[in-house]
């Protein structure tokens, strides 16, 4: 069976994707995720993955140490901007850069990541800089949009079967203001925004 390395960002995305890859691959989970905010929620969203041994499926998984200064040195300058931008765009490339280096460096044949569960995430960049990796590191990148067929369904329902800890927000200290924000009360005659889950 060919080696993949699955970067994961949490376990609620993580289940579905794990259920995909089963039939077809032998899979680390490689939890690389400095863009979390705090080091208490860092912990927290590594230990959740742990309950997804009741999959029954087999699965290793490495945990990167928590260096927030690596996050903070790819997003410099792009603070301010808001969630979908080029803030996001430096912070997939930091996450799926050490995800393709340490898939080339530890033999693995394919590398990919969870992120793509998630609807708030843009795919077309996370496969853009997937394929550059592969490229520049000769490990192939499986370019699986997994959030189709049913996957995002898939999580959501897995999350809770599992009893998954689902955080509102996405990672980073602005997502959070983000959320916070979007949870106060909107005035009677506009419309909030739902958006809550973003894994
Ligand atoms: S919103 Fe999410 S993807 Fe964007 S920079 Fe923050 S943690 Fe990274």
């Amino acid at each position: 069976m060919k080696k993949i390395l699955l970067h994961s960002c949490c376990a609620p995305c993580s289940g579905a994707v794990l259920e995909r890859l089963a039939t077809d691959f032998r899979i680390t989970i490689y939890y690389y995720n400095p863009n979390i905010d705090t080091p208490l929620e860092f912990m927290r969203r590594a230990e959740e993955l742990e309950k997804l041994t009741k999959l029954g499926i087999d699965f290793d998984v490495v945990t990167e140490e928590y260096r927030p200064d690596e996050y903070n040195a790819a997003v410099r300058g792009l603070e301010s901007l808001g969630e979908g931008s080029q803030r996001c765009y430096e912070c997939y490339k930091l996450r799926l850069g050490k995800t393709a280096d340490y898939a080339a460096r530890h033999g693995y044949d394919f590398f990919t990541t969870t992120l793509s569960v998630s609807p708030h995430k843009k795919v077309a960049w996370i496969h853009e800089i997937g394929r550059e990796l592969e490229r520049a590191t000769g490990v192939r990148y499986l370019d699986e949009d997994f959030k189709k067929r049913d996957g995002y369904r898939r999580s959501l329902e897995l999350s809770r079967t599992l009893k998954l800890y689902r955080q509102n927000y996405c990672g980073c200290k602005y997502s959070k203001a983000e959320a916070e924000r979007r949870s106060q009360p909107m005035p009677s005659t506009t419309h909030a925004n739902c958006n809550a889950h973003k894994p």
